[in-house]
């Protein structure tokens, strides 16, 4: 059994399911959607963050680094080859400005639950408790995420799964059991849209989806809704019936307005984002519209934000 990457075990999370969760994030993902807040979170190997701001140019991650992956910069910073990093963490390790940091940690199954059971006093009080999200959680080991999801759903926490849905069916199938709700997202309709934004298409994930509801998940469909991709009427009522058509089981529907509060991280490991000005929040007014759409349609426990 391989063990995943996480890089970020986020406490008292509102946005991910039912009350107070702890919500653990995989790392790696197979789709790459352009509007993506987590650089990080998208390759499955372990990377170093780098904060130039940050550093004070003190030269000990030249001193330290075993592959000479560092050297100093004329403007007295440190200046860093991603080509010789291997992600070891040593500099992370003696970077007093704290301008390093390693993103993806292993941890066993029983430590993931150790760390989840801290919270479980705000689980009880609130009705919340763990959502495992990402990068993508059906694209690690399965038989890790099984044994996962089967320890904390028998120990009679409320388990969640944040999803793209673009893994195999028979990967869903398989931790049905031990899964109180799924957080599916649809992101575009239609396939030539689906793959221009979010890298491949959609046909899966929809699949996926009926599947799912045909088995009896509890389903909340998340849309990440970005003007310059899917914040339109169309689109919205597009979903409508798809959900319709299919006989779709929603327990809830999530309007997740875009935001790019993520962008400075790209930076960090060296990488464009390169949507910059293609992509907006759509003003309030629409959200409320979207909103209403799927209101009037009978999905009354439509929400916007999670
Ligand atoms: S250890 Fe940190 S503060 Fe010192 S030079 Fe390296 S990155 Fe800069
Ligand atoms: S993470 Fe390791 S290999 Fe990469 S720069 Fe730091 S010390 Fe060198």
């Amino acid at each position: 059994m391989a063990t995943p990457y996480v890089f970020n075990v986020q406490k008292y999370s509102i946005h991910d399911g039912d009350g107070i969760r702890t919500t653990i994030f995989f790392k790696g993902c197979p789709v790459n959607c352009a509007w993506c807040h987590n650089p990080e979170s998208q390759r499955f190997d372990k990377e170093l963050l780098y904060f130039k701001d940050r550093c004070s140019g003190c030269g000990k991650c030249i001193q330290r680094c075993p592959n000479g992956a560092n050297t100093m910069g004329e403007d007295g910073k440190a200046v860093l080859d991603r080509s010789k990093c291997n992600a070891c963490g040593i500099c992370a390790d003696w970077c007093i400005a704290q301008a390093r940091d390693i993103a993806g940690k292993e941890y066993t199954v029983k430590e993931l639950v150790k760390e989840a059971e801290k919270d479980r006093q705000f689980y009880e009080e609130s009705g919340g408790g763990i959502t495992l999200s990402g990068g993508e959680v059906m694209s690690q080991d399965m038989d890790y995420i099984e044994q996962l999801c089967k320890t904390l759903y028998n120990k009679g926490y409320s388990v969640n799964i944040d999803t793209c849905g673009y893994a195999p069916y028979e990967d869903f199938k398989r931790i049905l059991p031990y899964v109180n709700t799924f957080l599916y997202d649809i992101k575009a309709m239609d396939k030539a849209t689906h793959e221009k934004f979010i890298g491949v298409d959609n046909e899966l994930i929809l699949e996926n989806l009926k599947k799912l509801s045909a088995d009896g998940a509890r389903i909340n469909i998340r849309i990440p809704t970005v003007m310059g991709v899917n914040a339109t009427e169309e689109f919205m009522m597009d979903v409508v019936n798809f959900l319709k058509e299919n006989s779709i089981s929603v327990a809830q529907v999530n309007l997740l307005p875009y935001h790019n509060t993520g962008k400075h991280k790209y930076s960090k490991l060296d990488r464009d984002y390169d949507t910059e000005g293609l992509m907006e929040k759509p003003s309030n007014e629409s959200m409320e519209l979207f909103k209403n759409i799927f209101v009037k349609n009978g999905f009354n426990n439509t929400k916007i934000g999670g």
